[in-house]
This record gives C-alpha cells, structure tokens and sequence, in this order.
C-alpha cells in the first residue's frame, strides 16, 4: 500500500507549482510536508486526491495509478475547512459517511466513539455553527477519519487548536497510524514534525531540498548545537574556530558548530576560566535545518 509519486510536475499557466517532484509515502508511517508557504504542499495534496491533474508524471497507490476508485480508501482533512455551519454534526457526518459507501448505523457507532475520544460526546446534535473553532476542527477531523482511510492526507491539521486540543489530536493520529493507517501531513510547526515523524521532505519552490528519515537527516546536517552554562563571559567563543552562530542565552550561550570535533577544542577553551554548569551536545533541530535549507525564518 505504498503511494509513489513519480517525477510530478503541476503548472498553472506558465507558473510551476510542483517541479519533478520524486516521492515514496512508506506504508503505516506518518510523513511530514513541509515547505514555506508558496512552496506547493497543497498543490501536491490535491493531486493525489485526483482534485487536479498532473502536467507531467504520475501517482500511484499500490502500483497503480491513483484516482476517484481510490476515494473510499483516503481521507483528507483540507487546509481551508469545509462543513456545514446550518447542520447538525450528527448529520453532517452522515451524509459524508454515505458518500463513502457506509450505512447510517454504522456511521453513528464510529462517530460517538470519535466523539468521546474527543470528550465533546454531547456534540452529536449540536449544529457546527454553535461550536467553537478548535471544537469544529475536531469534527472536520472526524469527517476524514469516519470511514477508516488507509491513507489520510492532513493538511495543517494542529493549526488554530489551543494545547490541549493539540495533544488531543496528536494522540489520534498517532493511534490511526498504529492500526496501520498510512499519514502524511503539512505544518508548520517543525516541534509537532520532529515528535510525530520518522520519514519527512522539505519542499522549496516546489522541489524537495530534504528528503529521508528524521535521524539520518539530522545525521547527515552535521552542524551540532552546544549548549554551554558558565559563571565567566563566554563571548570569546564567537571567534572560536568552526563556530558557525554564537547566541546569547539567559544562563550562557548557545553554538552552532560545524562539526562534533569541535566541541572538544571549545572544551579545552573552557578549562581554567572558571565554573561550568553545563556543556551539552545535542542534534541539530529540524528548525535549524528547515531555516538552513529552505531559507525562511520560522515560529
Ligand atoms: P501554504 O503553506 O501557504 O499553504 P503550500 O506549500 O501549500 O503553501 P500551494 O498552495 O501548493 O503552497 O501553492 C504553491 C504555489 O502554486 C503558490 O505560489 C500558489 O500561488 C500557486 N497556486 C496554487 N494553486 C493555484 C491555482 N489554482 N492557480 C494558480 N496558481 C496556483
């Protein structure tokens, strides 16, 4: 059940929205999307779902090629939310559920199970309009999960949710993945990316810049931040060879540096100079290397 997406291209006019773009989607895993805006996440969404066609290469699930057969098996949360703000929940998700070839029973079993996951179990007769915006994002969730997708497309599924909200949904995307539901899924917020995936891509001006597993990403960046709490200046650091950024923190500094190697000459620096707190190693963050690669400041 793997989705391939083979040397994509999506123009719009003369404009190139997506531009031979290689991807594979592994099979009961959650894939990250991520781009700056502009960067052709939601173009690339809509043309697996088959809501617009490639200008070049193809798409495929399972070997073939992709289209509205597939609708049963794939669920999408959009970016610009959709339901019904004169229905009620209840048969608002009905209605989609039909649509996806379920029956009205067993709509309602998996919805008040949904429901309650989301502990808004009262909701079932509520009309959207009455519920507040992170309430009926749960419900637009809902309505993509209602029939069990093998494959669920999310595009910015945590934004606008207050904390709680967000570990709720979080946490259901997480179980759908262990029931072996295969998820992409577009943020912004590299924290929510970093937690969840283990495969990612970065896209730039609609080519990937990153692609592969969080680990070996990170691996292959090199640059390692170095976190270090001192009772001295450490402002002589800046100058340190293979030093790439020097920030001040409230209790020392923080470093980027070119390569873990040099953490041992910034080591020997210290000696002497007085009491050390702390001196820690750690992985480049997906922030550090998002702004690196794709070139944009981020939240
Ligand atoms: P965001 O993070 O802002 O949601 P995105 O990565 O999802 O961005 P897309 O919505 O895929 O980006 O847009 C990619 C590019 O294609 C943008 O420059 C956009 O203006 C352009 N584009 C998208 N849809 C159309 C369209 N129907 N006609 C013309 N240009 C389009």
């Amino acid at each position: 059940m793997t989705l391939k997406i083979n040397n994509v291209t999506k123009q719009f006019g003369k404009f190139t929205a997506v531009d031979n773009l290689s991807l594979e989607i592994p099979e009961g895993q959650i894939f990250g999307f991520l781009g700056a805006n502009g960067a052709g996440k939601t173009t690339t969404f809509r043309m697996i779902l088959g809501l617009l066609d490639v200008t070049k290469g193809s798409i495929t699930w399972n070997g073939d090629t992709i289209g509205y057969k597939d609708s049963d098996a794939i669920g999408y949360l959009p970016e610009e939310r959709g339901l019904y703000p004169k229905l009620k929940v209840k048969d608002q998700i009905i209605y989609l559920g039909k649509l996806r070839g379920m029956d009205k029973k067993q709509v309602l079993t998996e919805l008040q199970g949904w429901l309650e996951k989301f502990k808004v179990p009262d909701y079932l007769d509520k009309k959207v309009e009455e519920l507040s915006k992170g309430n009926q994002q749960k419900i637009q969730f809902i309505s993509a999960v209602i029939h069990r997708p093998k494959l669920l497309i999310l595009d910015e599924p945590f934004s606008g949710l207050d904390p709680v909200n967000v570990e709720m949904l979080k946490k259901a995307v997480v179980d759908l993945k262990n029931q072996g539901t295969s998820i992409v899924f577009s943020s912004h917020r590299m924290e929510h990316v970093e937690e969840l995936c283990e495969y990612l891509c970065i896209m730039q001006k609609g080519s990937p810049v990153v692609h592969g597993s969080l680990k070996e990403i990170k691996r292959s960046f090199g640059k390692k931040n170095l976190f270090i709490h001192t009772d001295f200046n450490t402002e002589f650091l800046k100058r340190q060879s293979g030093v790439v950024q020097y920030k001040e923190t409230f209790e020392g500094c923080q470093l980027q540096i070119e390569s873990e190697a040099i953490s041992q000459a910034i080591f020997q620096e210290l000696q002497g100079k007085g009491f050390v707190r702390k001196f820690a190693l750690e992985e480049p963050s997906l922030n550090d290397i998002f702004i690196e690669k794709a070139g944009a400041s981020y939240e």
